[in-house]
């Protein structure tokens, strides 16, 4: 049902600067390993969290540096954002939505389908209520995840973590 998203396939090095090259980008040492290393990560990583990462390889590249080459991925489509207090960045490209655990913090993935096709009724409700013309929609899931409910932890968690 709720995958913490798991993609087949280890993307090295070959297909992330295929991927650059691909949308034109120029090819630069930090941008291929930001790229690498959200592709990398099944966790919804923040800016901060990929630049930890990236400086694993890469030790004096900047948080600015990071930052910006995150920004120009997503301009391109090749990562996607998710908006909230603490940005965070997603590999996966496809429609779907997300499950936040208020107890450790971890994203994971809601398949699109899953929501269908009642999101569909709901967009075509909120459209015609007000008449919009709705382009797309998010929708947010919140609780404990599997392992956090085995634990029992995390019942002082109230607020989405950031
Ligand atoms: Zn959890
Ligand atoms: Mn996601």
């Amino acid at each position: 049902m709720v995958q913490w998203a798991k993609h087949p396939g280890r993307r090295g090095h070959d297909g992330a600067s295929a991927a650059l090259r691909g949308v034109g980008l120029r090819l630069t040492g930090p941008r291929r390993l930001v790229l690498e290393v959200v592709r990398g990560s099944d966790a919804h990583p923040t800016a901060e969290a990929v630049h930890q990462m990236v400086r694993c390889r890469l030790p004096r590249v900047s948080l600015g540096t990071v930052y910006r080459n995150l920004r120009l991925l997503v301009a391109q489509g090749l990562v996607k954002e998710l908006p909230g207090p603490h940005t965070r960045f997603d590999r996966n490209l496809s429609e779907h939505h997300h499950f936040t655990c208020l107890a450790c913090g971890r994203i994971a993935d809601v398949a699109g389908p899953l929501t269908e096709p009642h999101s569909r009724a709901l967009v075509s409700r909120v459209a015609s209520s007000g008449g919009f013309s709705v382009t797309h929609h998010r929708i947010e899931f919140y609780g404990r995840c599997a392992a956090c409910r085995r634990k029992g932890r995390g019942r002082a968690a109230r607020r989405p973590p950031s």
